[in-house]
């Protein structure tokens, strides 16, 4: 048992995940780190100790993995502060070209496996009377070329979070949204270089962000000493979400 603040972080092996974690264990939560990755996972145990943080291996798409990830987490310490749902994937090509299992895998990790923790997270949260929920979108969610799976998959992020503000909002438990722009993390190095380039430039800052940059959002969204904000979509996107070019 701990005093500690709870946090559940889903893809917290790697990349923005685990920028996540060490920001949130810097903050002096215990967090539980979920993800599909066993081998970051451990090593993530190996980096922190347990008394900062526990590993769970967990598929955010299967609705009984997380049903169990509640109950434990329900069984051993009967609370549970934030959830930052932050696993996500993309399937890259143009519509013609895509298959329809890419829509379906897509969204299913990105859109429906965020509902999954959200609707555990709020029971738990509903009853104790408090709670943050974050959820990790993109300023894809805005629409880009070669993304109709994963923009789809973000727009339902961002409305998920906002319909759910009004459900919980009485509750004392505030929902909000993170829409991180280009991030230098493997999602985004595993592009071919002269995309990676092109996209860099399209930037208003000529930059790419870090992970700790949407993690420090996350810190400021979880802390108790912020208040009376929920249902918002914060973007972290050095200004591409402007629009305008630049
Ligand atoms: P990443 O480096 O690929 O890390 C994502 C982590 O999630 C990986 O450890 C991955 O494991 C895990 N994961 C994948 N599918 C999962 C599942 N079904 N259940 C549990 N865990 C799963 O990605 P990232 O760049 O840090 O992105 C994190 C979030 O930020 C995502 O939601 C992404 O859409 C969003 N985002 C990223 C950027 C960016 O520029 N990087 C921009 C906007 C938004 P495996 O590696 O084993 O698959």
């Amino acid at each position: 048992m701990t005093s500690k603040r709870i946090a559940v972080v889903t893809g917290a092996a790697k990349g923005i995940g685990r920028a996540i974690v060490e920001r949130l264990i810097s903050d002096d939560y215990f967090v539980i780190a979920a993800d599909i990755d066993a081998v970051g996972g451990q090593e993530l145990v190996a980096v922190f100790g347990e008394n900062q943080l526990s590993f769970e291996a967990v598929d955010v798409t299967s609705e009984s993995g997380i049903n169990a990830l509640f109950d434990k987490i329900d069984q051993k310490f009967g609370r549970l502060e934030v959830l930052v749902n932050n696993a996500g994937i993309i399937r890259d090509n143009m519509i013609w070209n895509m298959p329809a299992e890419d829509f379906d895998l897509v969204i299913s990790v990105n859109l429906k496996g965020p509902w999954l923790l959200c609707k555990e997270a709020a029971r738990l949260m509903k009853r104790q009377n408090s709670g943050r929920i974050i959820n990790i979108a993109s300023r894809a969610w805005l629409g880009n070329r070669g993304q109709t799976n994963y923009s789809a998959s973000k727009a339902g992020v961002v409305g998920m979070g906002r319909a759910l503000a009004l459900e919980l909002g009485k509750y004392n438990v505030y929902v909000n949204t993170i829409a991180p722009g280009l991030i230098d993390t493997t999602l985004t190095r595993n592009l071919e270089p002269d995309v990676l380039q092109k996209l860099i430039q399209a930037q208003p800052t000529r930059t790419m962000g870090k992970p700790e940059d949407v993690a420090n959002a996350v810190a400021f969204l979880a802390s108790p000493q912020t208040h009376f904000i929920t249902g918002q979509t914060i973007y972290v996107d050095g200004g591409k979400s402007i629009g305008a070019g630049g």
